[in-house]
């Protein structure tokens, strides 16, 4: 694996010569790794199964990863575990590929990189929360009310208390 621009392009070109039902496991274990062109992931683990078929080569892979994200409700960066599945096939340039196959590119190496970046983007929600009870920040203070009890009460303020406070620096 040494193509830190593409570190899940695999040479498979060889199971192609490979009589059906060949398989071949390819496993990687990456402490850090950018996923372009803007996931970066951590603790990269995961393997490809690649298999001979009549039409190609089938890869089944699994991964495992983890992402930083920030808590939407307390603005804290948190560590976010990514695991997916995904199996794709890769047509010989002499059979025909169907709109959800993929061809084998003919210098023999597939890149499961933008495949795996798609999956992973799928797994990582739009407004992630650190935990299911975050308390998130005070609205009056900004403090973060997993870590301080601030003591500001935030709904127990009359709405016309309210508008009264707002005028009194102006008089
Ligand atoms: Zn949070
Ligand atoms: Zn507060």
């Amino acid at each position: 694996m040494n193509h830190p621009h593409a570190p899940l392009r695999l040479n498979v070109g060889f199971i192609v010569k490979q009589r059906i039902g060949y398989s071949r496991n390819f496993s990687f274990d990456f402490a850090s790794l950018l996923l372009a062109p803007d996931l970066e992931l951590q603790n990269f683990t995961g393997n490809a199964e690649v298999s001979r078929t009549q039409k190609g080569l089938l890869a089944r892979v699994g991964l495992n990863a983890s992402t930083t994200v920030s808590c939407v409700r307390c603005l804290t960066p948190f560590q976010l575990e990514l695991h997916t599945r995904f199996t794709e096939l890769f047509v010989e340039l002499l059979h025909k590929a169907s709109e959800i196959e993929l061809v084998l590119p003919e210098d023999g190496h597939i890149d499961l990189g933008p495949i795996a970046w798609e999956y992973f983007n799928l797994e990582i929600p739009i407004n992630p929360i650190c935990k299911p009870d975050c308390k998130g920040l005070c609205p009056i203070c900004g403090e973060n009310l997993n870590h301080t009890q601030c003591g500001h009460k935030i709904d127990d303020v009359d709405p016309r208390l309210k508008i009264l406070k707002n005028l009194l620096p102006k008089l």
